[in-house]
């Protein structure tokens, strides 16, 4: 049976695809029907040595690859990866919630990756500096570690992992991915694309489960980095736990970014990209646009246009190509109650619905995980929903009477992913840019996501670590330098050589 048809994921492993025995399942759903389309395997630490060994015996070959070579392999996956790319698109919506539009943006961003993995030769090149001392010269070049790793979250089934594998692989090292067990196809079918594209086996492994497969991974002696994309607590267990084993890790975690409105802004730009911003995927992004700061009046200015823009939406299921709405479902039943939970919370502590998604029914789809986009405002920062993560369509809107204070707001925070701003002065983009506390900031951008050539620079509790993902910190994270002094002594024999 092709790994595409079967309802029960499999692992890939060794260029094979593998079912383990016994294995208990975890569903995989469809948000925007509430079914159950396939299951999972939850691995441990069995399965996870079975791929650390496959990927390590096809460590020496892939090294000795030439750069060149390997990257032919990626330019070939990138064209599989363009011709599949509506179907898979349509499985990303499927299996997520997301609209397909979000779909093809979650891949494409994906496929920039391995196009900028294509070109990784280039920052694999050395330096080197001649006659250090008389007769001695010095240079560096970049070695792959070995068996590296890559644990992922739910929300984007391709980008993430994406971030991740291109550039892992185009450096030399093998790879064992851990999809998030609850969006584990996407991957499947692009590991499916990998092999066709000719990857060779043990290069590129696939495991599912939780912690317990994650606990494996970690402490496996033989896996020598973690990339991890995820939580904020998770992320900081791992990367406690990856480097106390001696591993390099990477760990970026959860958000709240803030969105600061001034009274100077375009309301009509502004409306519309702080609407994206929050309700884009369902809010499910760690770059969403969370919680808005209206300083002075640009509340009264903007929050009237952007709660009609906000009512407008239309909300229903994503897995049919020819009808697609504005947003799709979240991931759970349970993720929709939480959500819903915390905007109950909010209303509780005297924030203002402005726009109510709570008693939204999508008829053609009733046991789809729906919750309409919520608008919230006057939430001080008491209010419980600025202590956590919401990670769903709800956007809380925050007065502050001047760009000092709406700065204070968005610093006092504990996460660092992104900040924006939406204004027309110069002046006020500038302090705002080099005071506040974020890592990716948007200047009238309201989800200032880099592409893939410059580093997703989380800040705060939103990255543990040193070198982030993607761009040349990634092909750092995936390398170690060594760097070689060269003396040769004497001169050969014969008369060729000048004495
Ligand atoms: P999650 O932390 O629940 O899970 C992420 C991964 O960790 C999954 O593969 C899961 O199986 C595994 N995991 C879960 N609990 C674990 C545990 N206790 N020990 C070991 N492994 C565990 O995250 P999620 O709900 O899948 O994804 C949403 C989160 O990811 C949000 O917080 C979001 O902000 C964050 N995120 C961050 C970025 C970023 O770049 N900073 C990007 C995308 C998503």
């Amino acid at each position: 049976m092709s790994p595409l048809e079967n309802p029960v994921c499999p692992l890939y492993i060794g260029g094979k695809w593998v079912n383990p025995a016994d294995k208990a399942g975890s569903p995989v759903f469809n948000p925007s029907r509430g079914s159950i389309i396939a299951s999972v395997p939850m691995c441990g630490a069995a399965e996870v040595d079975l791929a650390v060994a496959s990927a390590k015996a096809a460590f020496p070959a892939w090294r000795d690859t030439p750069p060149n070579e390997r990257a032919q392999v990626l330019f070939r996956a990138k064209i599989l990866l363009d011709d599949a790319f509506e179907d898979l698109c349509l499985g990303i919506a499927t299996e997520h919630g997301k609209t397909l539009s979000e779909a093809r943006g979650d891949l494409r961003r994906g496929i920039e990756v391995v196009e900028f993995a294509c070109g990784v030769p280039t920052l694999l090149m050395g330096e080197c500096l001649e006659n250090i001392a008389r007769g001695i010269d010095c240079h560096t070049d970049r070695h792959p570690l070995g068996v590296v790793a890559g644990i992922c979250p739910f929300n984007f089934p391709a980008l993430v992992p994406m971030w991740m594998w291109p550039i892992a692989i185009a450096c030399g090292n093998t790879f064992l991915l851990k999809p998030s067990e609850k969006v584990p196809l996407t991957m499947q079918r692009v590991v499916a694309l990998l092999e066709k594209a000719g990857l060779p086996p043990g290069v590129m492994n696939v495991v599912h489960g939780g912690r317990e497969c994650v606990d494996a991974i970690l402490e496996h002696p033989d896996v020598k980095a973690i990339s991890f994309v995820g939580s904020t607590p998770v992320a900081r267990e791992i990367h406690r736990k990856g480097t106390s084993h001696g591993k390099r890790v990477q760990a970026a975690g959860g958000a709240k970014n803030f969105i600061i409105l001034m009274p100077d802004a375009d309301v009509d730009r502004t409306v519309e990209a702080v609407k994206d911003g929050a309700f884009g995927c369902a809010g499910e992004r760690c770059m969403a646009g969370s919680t808005a700061v209206a300083v002075g009046d640009a509340g009264e200015k903007l929050l009237p246009a952007l709660a009609d823009l906000v009512k407008a939406m239309k909300t229903g299921p994503t897995d049919v190509r020819e009808f697609q709405p504005d947003m799709g479902a979240v991931i759970s039943a349970e993720h929709r109650a939480r959500v819903s939970g915390l905007i109950d919370a909010g209303e509780h502590a005297g924030a203002k619905v402005l726009a109510d998604g709570r008693p939204t029914r999508v008829d053609e789809a009733p046991e789809g995980f729906f919750l309409g986009p919520t608008l919230l405002d006057h939430v001080d920062e008491t209010n419980p929903l600025m202590e956590t993560e919401v990670f769903g369509p709800v956007l809380a809107v925050m007065r502050a009477k001047t760009l000092d204070d709406a700065i204070d707001v968005a610093n006092r925070q504990a996460f660092g992913n992104g900040a924006a701003i939406f204004t027309n002065s110069g002046k006020a983009a500038r302090e705002f840019r080099r005071r506040v506390s974020a890592g990716m900031v948007g200047i009238n951008v309201g989800v200032p996501a880099p592409l893939a050539y410059f580093p997703f620079s989380g800040w705060n509790d939103s990255f543990f670590g040193d070198l982030h993902i993607q761009g040349k910190e990634g092909v750092e994270f995936y390398t170690q330098r060594k760097t070689t002094t060269t003396r040769w002594f004497g001169y050969g024999d014969g008369e060729i050589w000048a004495k």
